[in-house]
């Protein structure tokens, strides 16, 4: 076990076994060895590629569209807020086509980037050098975004927060923890006791046996922190991630991955990163009840192709799709079914006014 497998086990012992929320806080933002806190893990050498790292296009487009939401609520003083920018890619594409199209935006918009990671946010700062935008860093989502209309980006940021699992068994749904084993390594364990029904929505009754249930409270909250300002203020939010929408199954989503390939989730915390699949409707139904609209959440193959990208490939290859392989491979990786088309969804988060968001 690795020194913060070995520090997770020394709390566990002293306090009994912890839920799969705390362990995935502590593994990913450690500050000493918390995966984030301490690595650069994005590109092709690094642990995962994410769509901006894999093409302009994806930042470009969902600049365009942040653009096209600004422009039709009128052109306000806002602040365009991105969640978890990992290198600051997306946004330096962005705001570059932003800022050709629209150079009113950036002086009417703030720009203020959510990050945890000290890490991170230095090569953000490095990436963004250049932006020409009035830009801002925060550890996290505060009261403080509150005063103006919202608009806001999160690519694969809502997978990274922590969840909570639990099981069904013969005595109700049981929390899923992470305990010790009798040879002193981390394993799962089941709560002795069943936990209040209250926390268990009525749409899992009919679940079977050994069913999992899982849900990420701080992802809720946000949503509906989120929503409160859009409803509010005015603004849009664009959140994509890889997960489920209406049709939750089952089973159970939390993974590792280190070096492009799955990992064990107990053996190593720190070293691999950790996530779990988006419940995009428990998202889009926080910001309902906040007083916002939600739209989605739609794959993102088809939202991109909705909003333009097989033209922008063809651009890049200068007229001509198919005489690019690295344009082509590019655009095939973020639309296609097989490869992240599907799998990966966007949902929108607009006011009840506000006209339906392109792509939806
Ligand atoms: N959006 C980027 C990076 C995705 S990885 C891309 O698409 O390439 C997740 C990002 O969220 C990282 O930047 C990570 O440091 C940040 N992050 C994860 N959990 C966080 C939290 N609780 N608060 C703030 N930032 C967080």
């Amino acid at each position: 076990m690795n020194a913060l497998g070995q520090r997770i086990a020394r709390l566990i012992e002293a306090q009994g076994p912890i839920s799969i929320a705390q362990f995935m806080t502590i593994a990913l933002h450690d500050p000493q060895n918390g995966y984030y806190a301490t690595r650069d893990p994005f590109g092709r050498q690094g642990d995962f590629i994410t769509a901006p790292e894999i093409s302009q296009m994806f930042g470009e487009l969902l600049g365009l569209w942040i653009a096209h939401c600004w422009h039709d609520q009128k052109r306000p003083e806002a602040r365009l807020v991105e969640l978890g920018p990992g290198r600051g890619t997306l946004m330096r594409d962005a705001l570059r086509v932003i800022g050709q199209l629209m150079p009113e935006f950036l002086t009417k918009v703030d720009v203020m980037l959510v990050e945890a990671s000290p890490t991170l946010t230095a090569i953000q700062k490095d990436t963004l050098a250049k932006s020409g935008a009035n830009i801002g860093w925060a550890t996290q989502f505060n009261d403080g975004l509150a005063d103006k209309p919202l608009f806001l980006l999160a690519n694969e940021f809502f997978d990274a927060l922590p969840i909570r699992q639990f099981v069904k068994t013969e005595r109700g749904w049981c929390e899923r923890m992470v305990a010790l084993k009798a040879d002193g390594t981390l394993d799962f364990a089941l709560t002795p006791e069943a936990v209040p029904s209250s926390l268990i929505p009525a749409n899992r009754d009919g679940a079977p046996m050994d069913a999992f249930y899982e849900t990420s409270p701080g992802a809720t909250a946000l949503a509906q922190q989120i929503a409160e300002v859009i409803a509010r203020k005015g603004g849009a939010a664009l959140i994509v991630d890889y997960g489920y929408g209406a049709g939750a199954g089952f089973g159970e989503t939390l993974q590792a991955v280190a070096t492009q390939k799955y990992a064990n989730v107990l053996k190593a915390p720190g070293d691999a990163d950790i996530s779990a699949h988006v419940d995009f409707a428990a998202l889009g139904e926080e910001a309902r009840v906040a007083g916002a609209k939600a739209y989605g959440p739609v794959g993102q193959g088809d939202l991109l192709e909705a909003i333009g990208i097989v033209q922008r490939a063809a651009t890049l290859a200068r007229g001509q799709l198919g005489s690019n392989p690295e344009i082509d491979g590019q655009l095939e990786r973020l639309i296609l079914p097989d490869q992240m088309g599907t799998l990966f969804k966007a949902l929108a988060i607009m006011p009840v006014s506000a006209s339906t968001p392109p792509g939806f």
